[in-house]
């Protein structure tokens, strides 16, 4: 059987702001040297037209990448398969920022957890999780977080800025180095909200699964996790690659989720549910429900009936993740005993959930969220 995906005309990208055919001639060049990633504010699209506005040949693009995501390079200086005044126009308009690995906590499950400083002193946190040939990279999408849902120590301390798609691969770049070890699973699951910051996302994700090199990440292998922005969720049914979608729904009662992710108040759940509904029948894969389980909050029987209302007859697999308290919020995980409810009626009407085990729980203190949610199912 052909799949709605697999009829779709392949290398028809639409995420980037910079397709060559639409964006204006500089517009590469100045959104580098307006932001502070430099060049790696631009997304492979932005690469390739910033070449082109430079009278070089497509494929220096995928030169520039290579050097900047496979082989770190420092400096223009030494991508000496560029022409020499090509390096030289580079480095006297873009900066090529270098992040670092600023604190570094390791758990005693093998968990590792960086605090990635930029040039700009701006700071987000990436976690390392090993498992036995896999390596997975939970990276920040953003600086801070606008969205301010209540459970959220990102949500609570506000929004600093967006990352440009080289800042996210040099996550999962510095990650792997520090393993030293190859990256086989990516999730945008730390900070931030990938769909506030679609274009820089795809752009990331397309370098991660850029064929043939060392990154070469499986779509299916590289999960989004939104908080429920249903033009997010619209447009990456609509891009060609097989990338996972994750939705953090955490209650199916309006009042409840108005509560918990004010960020959402004005998306009502029939509309994100519609939303599923069609990303399901458009591309055939199954996204995650994200729950965390708040005692008294969101784990009543009434929720319960409610999230399975939601659930029946849509293809997804709920993650049931016991809430990871933050400091302030008074929020207290649920019982095992809920969570097994939670089960037992999904199950009951053939919708998969399961309870995710913390990782890194000794290393978590800062950020309340940077856990293991993702099912091994995805990968
Ligand atoms: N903004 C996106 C992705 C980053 S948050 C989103 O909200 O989906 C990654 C996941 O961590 C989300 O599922 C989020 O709801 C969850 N999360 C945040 N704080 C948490 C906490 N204290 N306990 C459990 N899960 C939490
Ligand atoms: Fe933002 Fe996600 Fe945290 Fe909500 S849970 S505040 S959307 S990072």
């Amino acid at each position: 059987m052909t799949s709605a995906r697999e009829r779709k005309p392949s290398g028809n990208r639409t995420a980037s702001h910079f397709d060559t055919d639409r964006a204006a001639p500089g517009a590469a060049l100045s959104h580098a040297m307006g932001h502070p990633a430099g060049i790696k504010a631009l997304d492979p699209a932005a690469l390739e037209a910033l070449v082109a506005d430079l009278g070089q040949p497509r494929y220096r693009a995928g030169q520039l990448a290579t050097w900047l995501y496979q082989r770190s390079a420092e400096s223009f200086a030494e991508m000496t398969d560029l022409p020499a005044p090509l390096r030289a126009e580079f480095a006297e308009k873009i900066a090529l920022p270098q992040p670092e690995i600023g604190e570094r906590l390791e758990s005693s499950d093998g968990a590792r957890k960086y605090l990635v400083r930029f040039a700009d002193g701006v700071s987000v946190e990436t976690v390392g999780l090993p498992d036995g040939d896999r390596l997975t990279v939970c990276y920040s999408t953003q600086a801070g977080c606008a969205m301010g849902c209540a459970f959220c120590a990102t949500g609570q301390a506000g929004f600093t800025r967006n990352l440009g798609p080289g800042e996210m691969v040099d996550q999962v770049r510095l990650t792997g180095g520090d393993f030293g070890a190859r990256v086989t699973n990516a999730v945008a699951m730390g900070q931030g909200e990938p769909f506030a910051n679609y274009e820089a996302v795809l752009g990331a994700l397309r370098f991660l699964n850029a064929p043939k090199t060392e990154l070469g990440i499986g779509a299916r292998h590289l999960t989004v996790s939104t908080c429920g922005i249903v033009a997010g969720i619209r447009r990456l049914a609509e891009e060609p690659e097989q990338f996972t979608l994750a939705v953090s729904l955490h209650s199916a009662v309006q009042a409840t989720r108005d509560r918990l992710m004010p960020g959402v108040r004005g998306i009502p759940l029939p509309q994100l549910r519609q939303a599923l509904v069609d990303y399901v029948a458009e591309t055939n894969r199954r996204p995650t429900l994200e729950y965390a389980l708040i005692d008294g909050i969101n784990d009543s029987d009434s929720e319960i009936g409610a999230l399975a209302a939601f659930c029946r007859g849509l293809l997804v697999h709920v993650n049931l993740i016991p809430v990871n308290p933050v400091p302030g919020s008074g929020f207290v995980r649920s019982s095992s005993e809920r969570a097994r409810a939670f089960v037992r009626a999904l199950a009951a009407q053939g919708t998969e959930a399961s309870i995710r085990v913390e990782r890194g729980a000794d290393i978590d203190a800062a950020c309340g969220q940077l856990k293991q949610r993702f099912s091994s199912a995805d990968s």
